[in-house]
Formats: structure tokens, C-alpha cells, sequence
């Protein structure tokens, strides 16, 4: 077992089309001391997304070599892609002196909180399922089979809401980034050490 004392781990998930994204990027905007985690997937890159930036970009192949090689500190497949946290990438940013904020689902946020102490787990929530279905169908990028996934996905993410510490409501998005800040603050004065097994 390692410890790391300075610094926290935030882990952030919420189903698609609950704002998380917006969120995320607004805490990351107003807090310099909090550094997103960059996953790597070998899903494709949507437009704008940068390598490196959004996500490592990476083939099945290497996603593999890297599972095999014991890289990741959580890892999950959605909606048939891989997805994983670099658990180098993660101590880089805690070792240079900065919070790290990771946005995983809840496959990847259960697999942290078995194998670690100390993070941080928070869900972001709609304030309902129906809600949340207006939302992915007002986005109208939705075909009819990838809306039901999701939705049946969201269900899926949302039923793991006991575990998280904090559950954020999305009912009013400035609401909801006010409520994330606080909870980071409020963590930001426990002094709790990360820790984590060497993998
Ligand atoms: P997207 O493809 O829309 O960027 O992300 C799809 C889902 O994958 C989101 O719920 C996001 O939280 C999750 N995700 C992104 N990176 C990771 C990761 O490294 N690990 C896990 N477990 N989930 C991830």
C-alpha cells in the first residue's frame, strides 16, 4: 500500500445527457488546482476532440497490452469501447501537487473504491429518469436504439447511487456546479490520504 496525503481524488460519474460534462468543465475552469484526469479509449474521436486532451486515443491492441500489463487503475467497457485511467497518469497529477478529478462510470468509480481510500466519489443525478429522457430526446442527435441504450444505461449507472458520498442533483445546472464547489471545498480542508495498492 501507497499513500499520497497532499492531494484529493475526485471521482465524478453520471449517466449521458445528465450535463456532466458542462460541470466537470466549469469546476475544472474555476479551480486551478484540479486537474482532469485524461482517460484513454478506442472509441473514435468526435469532432474537436484532441488527443491527449479529451481522451488518449488508442487502438484495441494497445488498450490491451496495457490491461495485461496492469496500467490501469480502473478500466470498463461502454458501449463497446474501452475506456481506462492510466494509474501513472493519476500520480503524475497527484505528485505535482494538484487534485485530480477523474470522469469514469460507475464500473470504472466501483473498481476505485475497492482497491483505494481516500477519493472523493460523486454521481451526478437528474432530478428524475423522465427528465433525463427529455433531455437525451431534446438533444435530437439520438437514434430510437442508441435513446433506449442509454436510457437503459442511465438506469444501470443511477442504481449504483448508495455508493457514491455525494449525489448531485441536476435540476438547475448553475445550482449543480454551485453544489459540486461546495462539496470540493468542503474536501479540499479533510485532510484524508489517497491510498491505493502498487498495482
Ligand atoms: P464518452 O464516450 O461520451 O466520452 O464517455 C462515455 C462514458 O464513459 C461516460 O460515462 C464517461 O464517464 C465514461 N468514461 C470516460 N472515461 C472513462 C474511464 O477512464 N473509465 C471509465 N470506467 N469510464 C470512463
Amino acid at each position: 500500500m501507497s499513500e499520497n496525503s497532499q492531494r484529493r481524488v475526485f471521482v465524478v460519474s453520471g449517466p449521458s445527457g445528465v450535463g456532466k460534462t458542462t460541470i466537470i468543465k466549469r469546476i475544472l475552469e474555476g479551480n486551478p488546482d484540479i486537474e482532469l484526469s485524461v482517460s484513454s479509449t478506442t472509441r473514435q474521436p468526435r469532432d474537436g476532440e484532441v488527443d491527449g486532451i479529451d481522451y488518449f486515443f488508442i487502438d484495441r491492441a494497445e488498450f490491451e497490452r496495457k490491461l495485461q500489463e496492469k496500467e490501469y487503475l480502473e478500466w470498463a467497457t461502454v458501449y463497446g469501447n474501452y475506456y481506462g485511467t492510466m494509474f501513472s497518469h493519476v500520480m503524475k497529477i497527484l505528485q505535482s501537487g494538484t487534485n485530480a478529478l477523474l470522469d469514469v462510470d460507475s464500473q470504472g468509480a466501483m473498481q476505485i473504491k475497492k482497491i483505494t481510500r481516500g477519493a472523493l466519489f460523486v454521481l451526478i443525478a437528474p432530478p428524475s429518469l423522465e427528465s433525463l429522457a427529455g433531455r437525451l430526446r431534446n438533444r435530437g442527435s439520438e437514434s430510437e436504439e442508441s435513446f433506449a441504450m442509454r436510457m437503459a444505461r442511465a438506469q444501470h449507472e443511477l442504481s449504483f447511487r448508495d455508493e457514491y458520498d455525494r449525489v448531485v442533483v441536476n435540476d438547475d445546472m448553475e445550482v449543480a456546479i454551485a453544489d459540486l464547489q461546495a462539496i470540493i471545498d468542503a474536501a479540499r480542508k479533510e485532510s484524508v490520504p489517497f491510498i491505493y495498492e502498487t498495482p
